[in-house]
């Protein structure tokens, strides 16, 4: 998780329950199926907080130091997602 939570969606996120490894949302083998990764995708997949998280990673994770399994995610899967919701403003020429 990152950035201030001024909701307080951060309190009932899985992630901060009892008994959860938060060390196990920063693995260091971050093959998108492997086991490690996996076991976080199913912690966030139960979360009741998911679309809050994204949401914040995707508007305050600085893109040049992704890392984690965040929201479900692997860090190329946020770069990814980053880059396929920039949409061309028509008349523009740039991205939005
Ligand atoms: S989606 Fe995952 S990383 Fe985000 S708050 Fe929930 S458990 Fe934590």
């Amino acid at each position: 998780m990152t950035g201030p939570d001024r909701d307080g969606w951060r309190d009932r996120a899985a992630c901060a329950r009892p008994g959860v490894d938060p060390e196990a949302f920063y693995p260091l083998d971050l093959d998108p199926g492997g086991p490690a990764v996996m076991a976080a995708r199913r912690v966030c997949g139960a979360c009741p907080v998911r679309a809050l998280c994204l949401l914040d990673v995707m508007a305050s994770e600085d893109p040049a130091r992704r890392w984690g399994v965040i929201a479900g995610l692997t860090p190329d899967e946020r770069t990814d997602l980053h880059r396929d919701q920039l949409i061309p403003l028509p008349g523009v020429g740039v991205a939005a």
